[in-house]
């Protein structure tokens, strides 16, 4: 592609290290033309040349000078965040979280309210544009270009169409062509992702995975998903449903049908949704006085009353909790086994259930891993369970606008919207 573009400058060699180097800039890693020199590999005329050319298409601008390292101090270089803002959007299966952020993945204004995904993408995505429009009407972000819109799901997304695929939790959503639908309204690129896949993206650019290379994220909620990170890089498995555990299957639980129509799934059995529901069969049997006092006030529990009854020292919550604590753990030990993290995150409704939750968790992936595979492992709690999965779903614009195969066709044009090419993007 870059070949056959009729501005010839526009080489492969001229395009990796424009890239490099504005990455470099951009995440932080190289901030002065000799830190650049240091970190990319590049000559000091090339450094000098593409910052050049960055800073004359308006994407980097110089600062002060830097600390000086013996010889003549260096001019400091920045992303210019400001001259563009990102739509980011994480559904869940009961919540809608929507968020504006600069060019750096910088939060400028956010916003999260309750929603079932399953009254289908038409209420959904409408509500969804309501959000975006009053942010960019009233928010920080008002009057500047939109660069491009991040949106995440609670189901299987094929990562390239921009479409979710037989999502079991989201009824009218299969091939709904979510993507496209934003990128025609916004006039900008889209893309959609899964919710998981989003989170894990978020902690490795602005949360607890900054400086590690492979993290497995576990979302517990309603459901059950993983994002794998790998050398560095979000692992989306060759059509994008890498890290979908929420559905293998637990030894001795064929009673229970999960969503997705098999017997015994992790999520079913684990899941947010899967506590709420023993729990409400339980205390409807006298086993839990705490719950039946709640359910008698509404008509059916959440993961956060069974929360609520654990911190009381209810016998009965505590049991749930604990029992999905440990198949979560079994399951996890797999992945630690096979994949070799050196970072586990927990995130999700139900990780909010506190420290005993992620301790029955951590005792069933230690007992059942390698010691090689544990030796440095960390399992964690997620940073910032509200606002992570915007964040991941801005980056993902990001890393995509100002990836190797997109730089180099629209930084004539000023921005990634200039020559929408919108029959491609997701
Ligand atoms: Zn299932």
């Amino acid at each position: 592609m870059a070949t056959s573009d009729p501005r010839a400058f526009v080489t492969d060699d001229y395009l990796d290290s424009l890239v490099s180097v504005l990455d470099l800039v951009r995440t932080g890693k190289a901030g002065t033309r000799p830190a650049l020199k240091a970190c990319s590999g590049y000559g000091r005329a090339v450094v000098s040349q593409r910052v050049t050319r960055l800073i004359d298409c308006g994407l980097i601008e110089e600062g002060s000078l830097g600390p000086s390292t013996g010889g003549r101090p260096s001019r400091e270089l920045y992303l210019r965040s400001d001259t563009g803002v990102v739509l980011a959007a994480a559904l869940g299966a009961t919540s809608i979280s929507v968020g504006i952020t600069d060019l750096s993945g910088n939060l400028l204004g956010h916003h999260e309210e309750p929603n079932d995904v399953a009254v289908g993408p038409e209420r959904t995505l409408s509500r969804v544009e309501e959000l975006f429009d009053k942010m960019l009407a009233t928010g920080t972000g008002g009057g500047k270009d939109i660069w491009g819109i991040g949106i995440g799901v609670p189901g299987p997304v094929e990562f390239s169409a921009g479409r979710p695929v037989s999502p079991p939790i989201m009824p009218g959503w299969d091939g709904y062509p979510v993507g496209q639908r934003l990128a025609t309204r916004y006039h900008a690129p889209a893309w959609v992702d899964n919710d998981v896949n989003l989170m894990a993206l978020g902690e490795l650019r602005a949360g607890l995975a900054q400086n590690e290379t492979d993290v497995v994220y576990i979302k517990i909620g309603s459901g059950i998903g993983a994002g794998l990170i790998s050398a560095g890089r979000l692992h989306r498995g060759a059509q994008g449903a890498a890290g979908d555990v929420g559905h293998v299957a637990v030894a001795g639980f064929d009673m229970v049908t999960c969503r997705c129509g098999n017997p015994g799934c992790l999520e079913a059995v684990a899941g947010g949704a899967a506590i709420a529901r023993d729990a409400a069969q339980a205390a409807g049997e006298g086993r839990s006085t705490f719950l039946a006092d709640r359910l008698a006030e509404r008509d059916g529990l959440t993961v956060r009353d069974v929360i609520d009854a654990a911190g009381h020292g209810d016998a009965l919550a505590v049991e749930l909790l604990n029992r999905s604590g440990n198949l979560v753990g079994r399951m996890l030990a797999t992945l630690v086994n096979f994949y070799n993290p050196s970072l586990v995150i927990i995130g999700g409704g139900v990780a909010v259930a506190g420290d005993m939750y992620l301790a029955t968790i951590r005792q069933s992936v230690y007992r059942r891993s390698l010691p090689l595979a544990t030796r440095d492992l960390r399992i964690v709690r997620s940073s910032n369970i509200e606002t992570i999965g915007v964040q991941g779903a801005a980056f993902v614009v990001l890393d995509e606008v100002f990836s190797r195969a997109r730089l180099g066709r629209w930084i004539d044009d000023g921005t990634p919207a200039g020559r929408p090419d919108l029959s491609e993007a997701g």
